[in-house]
């Protein structure tokens, strides 16, 4: 990335401006954070809900000292751990953060990427960037420049082209605010790698099954439908034998009754069926290689006119956490348990 177009960056952020970045994770849709005009930009852009609160993205620990009000020794201790990564940490605010950014909430959500475009352009700023992911509202992150063209074209004043990103799904979000950690949503950084740091997390009730209505969740983007493709997707669950067998069933009784169906499966899988369209989420013996490519995949199932999908799901691994609750949201959580689970 040359210089120039970091310090354009920098400069229409520093303004009230709009600049989509990649990170580490998805690509960015940035303004500075302190700023509440610039951040309502942000949700009109992108048409999200005012009381879903914005990540604050910090290119060194001195920024965050401003930013929070008590900074617990837990999250010393997982910030010198994991920063800069894809780890967000949820703290007390102080008074120069606005409401604007925060949902309402009295907390902030803070992270540090390890992006160097990122990174440059956070610089160049000189303030916190506001970034949650550039895509509209609902729809699958961006993973790719391409993705964030398709969403927010003419609604951005710079999108800044960095390739496709290395991990593809968002940060993981630890809660310190409070006594003990909780984890607001699954990531890359897993329980395993926080484990022997903290001991062993809480998962927050909206993590692992869909908010109802009577429970106010402590990230507030858990209660809408998030990353989903246009047609209605189920997630097939169970061994990836028996997956298999009830995703060609129903592509059957898809076939004979007029719906074209689609498969998200993986490369190991794919010639198993017999499907008018089928997607490849990667390796299923790599799971980094399905989160780098999953929401690629959702993405590219809207181009195809498909009626339905049927998608395989991840289980086996530490990284399946962080997987299946993007696959289980993008598919409203309908799901078909295959025999033996
Ligand atoms: P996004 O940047 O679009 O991936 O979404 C940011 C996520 O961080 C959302 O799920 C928010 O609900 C969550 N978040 C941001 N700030 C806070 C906060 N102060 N408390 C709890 N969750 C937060
Ligand atoms: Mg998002």
């Amino acid at each position: 990335m040359d210089e120039p177009a970091i310090l354009e960056a920098g400069r229409v952020l520093a303004g009230k401006g709009l600049v989509a970045f990649p990170t580490e994770t998805v690509y960015g849709l940035g303004a500075n954070g302190l700023d509440w005009e610039a951040a309502a930009r942000i949700y009109a852009a992108k048409g999200r809900p005012s009381d879903n609160p914005l990540i604050l993205h910090i290119a060194s620990m001195e920024e965050l000292f401003p930013l929070a009000a008590e900074i617990p020794a837990e999250a010393k201790i997982l910030a010198e751990a994991f920063w800069p990564g894809p780890l967000t940490l949820i703290f007390k605010k102080t008074a120069i953060v606005p409401y604007g950014i925060t949902g309402g909430l009295d907390t902030v959500a803070v992270r540090m990427p390890s992006h160097p475009v990122a990174r440059r352009i956070i610089q160049a700023a000189g303030v916190p960037i506001a970034a949650p992911s550039a895509n509209t509202s609902g729809r699958p992150s961006p993973t790719k420049a391409l993705h964030v063209l398709e969403d927010l074209d003419g609604k951005v004043d710079m999108i800044v082209d960095g390739g496709t990103v290395g991990i593809g799904l968002e940060s993981t979000i630890i809660d310190v605010s409070g006594g003990c950690p909780v984890i607001l949503r699954p990531g890359y950084i897993t329980e395993e790698m926080l484990f022997p740091l903290i001991g062993k997390a809480a998962f927050d009730a909206a993590v692992t099954g869909e908010a109802g209505a009577d429970v106010r969740p402590r990230a507030p983007g858990m209660k809408y439908r998030h990353y989903a493709p246009k047609a209605e997707m189920t997630v097939f669950l169970g061994s990836p034998t028996q997956v298999c067998i009830s995703i060609e069933n129903a592509l059957k009784q898809a076939a004979a009754e007029g719906r074209r169906a689609g498969v998200l499966c993986t490369e190991e899988s794919e010639r198993f069926y017999d499907a008018p369209v089928k997607k490849c989420a990667g390796r299923r013996n790599e799971p980094e290689s399905v989160a780098r490519s999953l929401y690629d995949v959702l993405r590219s199932f809207d181009k195809e006119q498909v009626d339905c999908i049927f998608s395989e799901s991840f289980e086996e691994t530490p990284l399946s956490g962080a997987i299946m609750n993007r696959l289980l949201k993008a598919a409203g959580y309908r799901t078909v348990k295959c025999n033996g689970v």
